[in-house]
């Protein structure tokens, strides 16, 4: 939507109109529920099925997904309630999950299926729309039965899964498809694989892909991806795209707020299915479309998925929906731990951040200081209330602060930068002048980036101390925790990690959910290359790369959420690793993984001593070609690939960000002289537990008698297995493998053989 329009529509005017409608609204529902709604947009599944039900015998039946996967049910009984809703069965009987497209299968179902395309199943919970029309199944075959109490107690646990694991409302994920597609296949389908694990087939309208398959396994305990199709073209006509939003905030002094947020939809994309984000312990009150008329949605207490539905198979989709709702800007709760509210996620949103222009009205009382993301274009004040406006570009998230504040100032590379902390909290901190401490550090974070990486996609740069125990960053605005005023070690770290994200997540906004580590892994190395080429903290370095290793290879908890580390997947399952079970995973990986990864790309581009900074160039190259575009891990490796070659690169991203498997070094070293009698360093290392093509280059560190210390590069470390360094003038004292711990190991045992 263009500027024009976001000015012709002032939210008082929508306001009006809203009121005008909604009297209106109220006479054309009674017409319309009269004129016969189809069916309930989201029809209740419910959580328990009675042990009798009725059963039809079934031979061979196909269910298809767009020429992806298909299930096949070859002989067995399909169960259905005796008060049938039409929407849920259990099959028990002998079938196979049959692979067509093995293009998009990831590399977790080769690392845990090998070859296998064909897999047999038990039974299956399925839940769909007019599953039985798409078989064409005979309505009169139907006939009285019982479910065995072990089948029965099976189909509870698999009724309760979609919620429990993955957050999915079945009649939610019912309501977001449209009635009238007979063919269109089970929108979840739940299969007991022959040896007790499970796998799941879940049809959802995600931005990127709408078919995933997930397993869950009894030796994991946890589920998790696959394999995920897109079949946008089979499914729906364009994905959806979100062209503007227009929201109002009312922000009350005891943290309570309403909000009003009406988006508008790009013209073309395909919205049959909605599903938005918004945060668990929000209220909806009411959806409407442009014309005041109800939209019904789902929304789940303690759960952030916002589902839309169609009223009815004829009406138009609307081009714009308001959704007027309520909460706390306090705490949420996420897998049982409560944290602060995610500052960037508090309006409707569809699952991905998907780039759009707001207008932002916030409400609050008039003597409060208001920052937010964008130019602020106007403000008012109405007895005890001020009203603050603002717009924005097309970005791809906006958040805001409120309070009294100080405000210290600086210019860098003609960018205004402003931080704001807090009063209450200032007192007796700027006697310590610690708050031009933290300044001079983050100024010196901007600049420093501003040099390596080129301009960002900002006007000014407002910092602002909020009382949370994390930071956040979003485009032009930097919320800081409070925590950042103690000087503590580590500190310095998360406000470069924060700060970097003015270039890699808002200059270049990653394009997926799978791209995601384009923000958080390069975010994270460029906070370490702060810290080691700026600050000249080698100390810090090392424990943060301790700290990095520690948290991919462990099976534990990071920041109270629980983590299986490398082991729950591929870095590109991006987004996918935020379920229910270890959503620690996320950090582990798509944080921790990335940026171990890209040090050992800084690694084989510049070490192993560093003299050189292609790496560096690489991220301003990467940075001024993406800047103000979405980009995908294609497109990054492609412009490492200048640096190192096609083969190398493709190489490199294959076993580090594509597959899961993080290696074991073992191997032996001898000293012995050469015919000349001097020393050379004989080298006997092997790679285990990765896939046969991983191949790595691997520093060692010799230290020789009179105390100097060099450091080498062997290569193909994992196909090569003998290698030799030398000869030396001088006698070796002491041999260290990889002793900065830049190639990523779960173990490396060297022992020095004579
Ligand atoms: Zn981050």
């Amino acid at each position: 939507m263009n500027q024009m329009l976001f000015i012709r529509r002032s939210i008082d005017r929508l306001r009006m109109k809203f009121l005008i409608v909604l009297v209106f609204a109220v006479l054309v529902l009674t017409v319309d529920l009269a004129a016969g709604q189809v069916d309930d947009p989201f029809p209740e599944i419910k959580t328990k099925f009675g042990s009798t039900a009725e059963s039809y015998r079934m031979q061979g039946e196909v269910v298809d997904y767009f020429g992806k996967v298909q299930v096949v049910m070859d002989e067995g009984d399909l169960y259905r309630r005796p008060e049938d809703v039409g929407y849920d069965f259990y099959f028990l009987g002998s079938g196979r999950l049959e692979v067509i497209d093995t293009s998009a299968l990831g590399i977790s179902w080769k690392g845990r299926f090998g070859k296998k395309r064909s897999i047999k199943f038990v039974s299956a919970y399925i839940c769909g729309r007019r599953f039985p029309e798409m078989l064409m199944l005979d309505p009169n075959h139907w006939s009285e039965a019982k479910l065995k109490r072990e089948d029965w107690q099976k189909l509870l646990f698999k009724l309760t899964t979609p919620d429990r694991f993955y957050w999915i409302s079945l009649s939610g994920e019912l309501g977001v498809w449209p009635e009238y597609d007979v063919s269109l296949p089970p929108v979840w389908i739940d299969l007991e694989l022959a040896d007790g694990n499970r796998m799941m087939v879940h049809l959802s309208p995600d931005i990127t892909e709408q078919l995933n398959i997930y397993y869950y396994g009894m030796e994991y305990k946890r589920p998790f991806l696959l394999a995920g199709f897109e079949v946008n073209d089979r499914l729906q006509l364009a994905p959806i795209v979100l062209d503007s939003s227009i929201i109002s905030v009312r922000l009350k002094e005891t943290g309570d707020f309403d909000g009003e947020c009406s988006i508008y939809f790009a013209a073309g994309s395909d919205r049959r299915g909605i599903k938005l984000n918004l945060p668990r312990l929000f209220k909806v009150d009411s959806i409407m479309n442009a014309d005041g008329i109800d939209i019904p949605y789902i929304k789940k207490k303690e759960r952030s998925t916002l589902y839309l539905g169609p009223r009815s198979e004829m009406e138009e989709q609307p081009d714009v929906i308001s959704i007027y709702y309520r909460g706390k800007f306090t705490l949420t709760r996420f897998a049982g731990v409560d944290f602060p509210i995610n500052l960037t996620r508090w309006f409707p949103h569809l699952q991905y951040r998907n780039l759009g222009q707001y207008r932002i009205n916030y409400t609050q009382h008039k003597d409060l200081t208001l920052i937010s993301v964008g130019d602020k274009i106007d403000e008012w004040i109405e007895g005890e209330d001020k009203t603050v406006s603002y717009t924005t570009d097309n970005i791809s998230y906006i958040s805001f602060a409120t309070g009294l504040y100080d405000t210290l100032s600086a210019v860098s590379h003609d960018i205004p930068i402003n931080f704001y902390i807090r009063q209450e909290h200032n007192r007796g901190l700027f006697n310590r002048s610690i708050p031009e401490k933290v300044m001079n550090d983050l100024v010196g974070a901007f600049s420093t980036f501003h040099d390596w990486f080129g301009p960002p996609q900002v006007q000014s740069l407002e910092m602002v101390d909020q009382p949370m125990s994390s930071g956040q960053s979003s485009p032009g605005l930097i919320h800081l925790s409070t925590n950042t005023l103690l000087m503590g070690r580590n500190q310095s770290r998360f406000r470069a990690h924060e700060m970097a994200h003015q270039w890699w997540g808002h200059t270049v906004v990653p394009k997926t959910f799978k791209d995601a580590w384009l923000s958080e892994g390069l975010a994270e190395i460029s906070a370490a290359m702060y810290l080691i080429e700026v600050k000249h903290d080698t100390t810090e370095y090392q424990e943060l790369i301790d700290y990095w290793r520690r948290q991919v290879v462990q099976e534990g908890k990071i920041d109270g959420l629980y983590s299986r580390g490398y082991r729950a997947g591929s870095i590109i399952l991006g987004y996918k690793f935020l379920q229910t079970y270890s959503p620690g995973d996320y950090i582990a990986l798509v944080y921790f993984k990335s940026a171990y990864m890209l040090e050992m790309l800084r690694f084989e581009m510049d070490g192993p001593d560093y003299r050189t900074d292609f790496f560096q160039q690489m991220l301003g190259q990467f940075c001024g070609e993406y800047a103000g575009k979405q980009a995908t891990s294609m497109d990054f490796i492609r412009v490492v690939a200048r640096y190192i070659g096609d083969q190398r690169a493709a190489a490199f991203f294959k076993q580090w960000l594509f597959r899961w498997r993080v290696p074991d070094f073992e191997g032996s070293y001898s000293i012995k002289p050469d015919k000349k009698g001097r020393p050379m360093l004989y080298i006997n290392i092997e790679a285990y537990a990765v896939d046969t093509d991983f191949a790595t280059p691997y520093p060692v560190e010799i230290e020789f008698v009179d105390g100097t210390r060099r450091l080498f590069r062997i290569d193909g470390i994992g196909q090569k297995k003998e290698h030799m360094l030398g000869p030396f003038p001088e006698e070796i004292k002491k041999v260290r493998f990889d002793p900065d711990h830049i190639i990523l190991s779960r173990d490396t045992k060297m022992t020095k053989s004579q």
